[in-house]
């Protein structure tokens, strides 16, 4: 998505470079989003190979620990499996959560199901300023979306925070729009952007 907004920032320079084309350009979604799988399909696979080559089983399946060294394992048709050891190691990573606001699960997306929206997303509202929310920011808008970002607090927390307003101002200086000090209370179709939004401060 980072290439596909850089590639489209590329076309727009590439006139002052001397290339000339007559057509209109534009970008179409759902290529972009069927080259993402499959290139993760690819990658997937390659993995799956390097692992059959050091002789480690890959399981895709939800575990569940039911007992102290017992995991069921469900895979997506439901076939239970069950696999003991003396040692796990966990490594089950984070997904982004909800905002817990009525209407979030109606109304909004998180940033995971982004990366394999089959559809465009058009105008958006980024809520959260960290480094997976501005990244978003920054391609949808490079993409040539009108994107919004809702900033609680600071940008980028935990960064230094002269980069952070630097990267910011970057944004803004290509489309981002950003709203500072508020927080949503509801998400919902037929509110407006405004009527949902509180202010913190
Ligand atoms: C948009 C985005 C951009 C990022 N960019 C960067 C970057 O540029 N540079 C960088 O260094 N880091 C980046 N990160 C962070 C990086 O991706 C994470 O730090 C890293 O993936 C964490 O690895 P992990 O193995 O701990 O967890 P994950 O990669 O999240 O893997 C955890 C796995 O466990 C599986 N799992 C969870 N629960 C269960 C269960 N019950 N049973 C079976 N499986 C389960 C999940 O499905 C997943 O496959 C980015 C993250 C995001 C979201």
């Amino acid at each position: 998505m980072h290439q596909a907004a850089l590639l489209g920032q590329a076309l727009q320079d590439s006139r002052k470079f001397g290339w000339q084309y007559e057509e209109q350009v534009k970008h179409n979604w759902e290529t972009m989003v069927e080259a993402i799988q499959n290139y993760i399909g690819s990658l997937n696979w390659g993995y799956r190979v390097a692992l059959r080559e050091k002789s480690v089983t890959y399981l895709n399946a939800f575990g569940e620990f039911i007992g102290p060294h017992k995991i069921k394992a469900t895979n997506r048709k439901g076939q239970e499996t069950f696999h003991s050891a003396q040692t796990f190691v966990i490594a089950t990573g984070e997904r982004p959560r909800y905002l817990g606001i009525p209407g979030d699960r109606e109304y909004c997306i998180t940033s995971d199901d982004l990366f394999s929206l089959p559809y465009c997303p058009g105008k958006t509202l980024v809520i959260g300023a960290s480094y997976v929310a501005l990244e978003c920011a920054g391609f949808l808008a490079g993409l040539g979306m009108d994107v919004t970002v809702m900033v609680r607090s600071i940008l980028l927390r935990g960064f230094d925070q002269e980069m952070a307003e630097r990267a910011g101002a970057y944004m803004e200086t290509h489309g981002v729009k950003f709203v500072r000090k508020f927080v949503p209370v509801e998400a919902s179709i037929f509110t407006c952007l405004i009527e949902f939004l509180i202010h913190v401060e």
